[in-house]
């Protein structure tokens, strides 16, 4: 099973949401929210590094600068954990592939905002775990129950769990 770096974010966000993505279940998503985060991506930070590289068809990572920081940009810190492995999961894979990637930066620019994320050797063994468990969530042939949580009221899927 090919994993992006979206899968492992919803991993932590929703296991419902990741296998509602996972088997081609979209909804539009047209909302602000979206479109700001498009923006934010296409103007924050144009001169420091490559934007929007996209490796073997799956990981699209938002900058990489000097092929040793990668960069994702986000437009909030409400959900960190998520975004913090989905970092950690661009990290995994391109060492994976051998580029010496020394670090990750979660970009928040309407916060001004910088976070480092590190990758170390405890994190290799729990993004294995992680990913493991993504799989078998993926494979089922049901997708998990829906558990109302904060975020619901603003997911694309809110009316398809709860109405
Ligand atoms: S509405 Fe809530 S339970 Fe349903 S997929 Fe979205 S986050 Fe998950």
């Amino acid at each position: 099973m090919r994993i992006t770096g979206n899968m492992v974010n919803y991993y932590f966000v929703c296991k419902r949401k990741l296998w509602l993505f996972q088997h081609e279940i979209v909804f539009e998503q047209t909302n602000k929210k979206v479109q700001l985060g498009s923006i934010l991506d296409q103007t924050s930070y144009e001169n420091k590094g490559k934007h929007h590289v996209e490796i073997d068809n799956l990981i699209n990572v938002d900058m990489i600068q000097n092929w040793q920081v990668v960069h994702e940009i986000k437009k909030s810190n409400a959900i960190e954990p998520a975004a913090i492995w989905q970092l950690k999961y661009y990290l995994y894979y391109l060492r994976k592939k051998g580029i010496k990637i020394s670090k990750g930066l979660l970009d928040y620019p309407l916060l001004k905002k910088c976070i480092d994320v590190d990758y170390t050797e405890e994190d290799q063994k729990k993004m294995e775990e992680y990913l493991e468990d993504i799989k078998k969530i993926c494979a089922a042939s049901k997708p998990p129950k829906p558990k109302l949580k904060s975020i619901c009221k603003s997911c694309a899927f809110y009316e398809y769990c709860f109405s």
